[in-house]
């Protein structure tokens, strides 16, 4: 893996005119056309728009104007977030030969502070998934190993990052698609409080789940790229009307006097491998050692957050989906009749996870069956907020291991419900509407990267943000 600089230094050279930004771009097209052949981290590289973008920075530097805080730093950008006149496929045949008519409002905060985006990355089909095999464009590679899979399903930003193809990227989280994949690959990722970063723009899945976040190589670098894109956005309906999230500011505060809790129920839960365990008491260890005070609580409903969410997910999917039916987006197939058009068009498109997810949300909405299972799914729900209130009355934030296992091999998951258990620590941050944060923290038995989940209330970014630092600073 080439080291890369962060993107705070990048910025920061390029600032102060030291670096080009054509030259901090140029590297790093370099890395992507050294390694990306591998590792298929992008669906699509813009090295022209990239080049251009970055000569637009330096001329700015050059007139003495500041192109913001992350001036001339390369970013990789998920494939489900819309991009003006490029590309934006969700990893499906059914977005085939679609360009958005406008930006995501990340998209265009990342440009107004300077960053520069070289290309849409891989992914799950329309998000579902924790190993980025169910794109329809082939999987990406784990750059640790690339018998494995980077998690998913931003599996394409994560395996960017961690093989330098850019010091940041974006992806979204619906029940743990940033996280999982950042453990997987030894980066940091983070899923911000439900409305802290707009969502206009990203193609939707689960609609009260999706969030927006940052990956990048630690956590200083993730707090700033999260600064940059949150705050108010008229244009999204659960945008929180607050201004950007303040972060950089207090990371080094350390934890001193924290109260950490270690969720019982997540450690415990099936199929947390014992070397991830033990690297989750490693680090509840080291906040100790730090200063914070820690103890072991239980939410006893997150044991649920699995069943819910696989109701609640395909619920909204199967909603959000049924836009895609050849008239407006992307592929079409013609037939006689309006209907068989429909039919053919979504039986050509979609692949079999997403098909999969449309048959199970529909079956949980339908006339006579919602409250038993839709219905309870939402009382599940219900009951987990009420189970993190109770846990942080106690508690500053919560950890937990971010996955069960390490990176897993490409294959080794055919099950569709053993693909599903991956997220059983991730999705209560989600169902809850809370942040949280992956911080990789030593390796497993097989040598691949550990992940460790700090979780914190709603808006409560910043002291995440701290013991996420304080975490980084003490691994071994
Ligand atoms: N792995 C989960 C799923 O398949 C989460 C995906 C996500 O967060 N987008 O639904």
């Amino acid at each position: 893996m080439s080291p890369v600089d962060t993107a705070r230094s990048t910025a920061a050279a390029v600032r102060a005119g030291e670096r080009s930004a054509r030259s901090v771009v140029e590297a790093h097209l370099g890395a992507i056309g050294e390694r990306d052949g591998e590792l298929h981290a992008f669906n699509l590289v813009t090295a022209d728009a990239a080049l251009a973008h970055a000569d637009e920075i330096d001329a700015q530097v050059a007139a003495g104007h500041d192109p913001g805080p992350l001036a001339g730093v390369p970013i990789a950008v998920k494939d489900n977030l819309c991009t003006a006149g490029v590309p934006t496929t969700c990893s499906s045949k059914i977005l085939d030969g679609w360009r958005p008519p406008y930006d995501a409002t990340v998209v265009q905060r990342l440009r107004a502070a300077g960053a520069v985006s070289v290309g849409k990355t891989n992914l799950d089909e329309f998000a579902m998934g924790s190993s980025t095999e169910n794109s329809a464009f082939g999987p990406t590679r784990n750059p640790h190993d690339t018998s494995r899979v980077p998690g998913g399903s931003s599996g394409g930003s994560a395996a960017a990052v961690a093989a330098g193809f850019a010091p940041l990227a974006l992806g979204s989280d619906t029940g743990g698609s940033i996280r999982q994949p950042a453990a997987f690959c030894g980066i940091v990722g983070a899923k911000p409080t439900y409305g802290a970063v707009s969502r206009y723009g990203l193609v939707a899945f689960a609609s009260s789940l999706d969030q927006i976040g940052p990956f990048a190589t630690d956590v200083a670098d993730a707090a700033l790229l999260l600064e940059v894109i949150s705050g108010h956005d008229p244009l999204d309906s659960t945008s929180i009307p607050k201004p950007p999230l303040s972060l950089s500011s207090t990371l080094q505060q350390g934890v001193e006097g924290l109260r950490v809790g270690v969720v019982k129920e997540l450690l415990d839960a099936e199929g947390i491998h014992p070397d991830v365990a033990s690297r989750t008491r490693a680090a509840l260890e080291a906040l100790e050692g730090a200063g914070a005070k820690i103890e072991e609580v239980s939410v006893p409903a997150v044991i649920y957050g699995l069943s819910a969410y696989y109701l609640i997910a395909p619920a909204e999917a199967s909603s959000n989906l049924a836009r895609y039916d050849g008239v407006r987006y992307g592929l079409r197939v013609d037939a006689p009749t309006t209907g068989e058009m429909y039919d053919r068009t979504r039986t050509a498109g979609f692949g079999a996870e997403v098909e999969r997810r449309i048959m199970l949300g529909t079956y949980a909405l339908s006339a006579g069956y919602y409250d038993a299972y839709y219905g309870k799914a939402q009382k599940v729900r219900t009951l987990i907020i009420r189970d993190f209130e109770a846990a942080y009355e106690r508690c500053d934030v919560l950890l937990s291991p971010t996955a069960p296992t390490t990176a897993f091999e490409l294959g080794a998951k055919a099950d569709p419900l053993a693909m599903y258990l991956n997220d059983v620590c991730t999705i209560p941050s989600n169902l809850a509407g809370h942040p949280a944060i992956s911080v990789p923290f030593g390796s497993g038995d097989d040598g691949l990267p550990v992940g460790v989940q700090i979780m914190a209330p709603a808006m409560g970014e910043a002291t995440m943000f701290r013991v996420a630092a304080a975490l980084e600073g003490a691994r071994a």
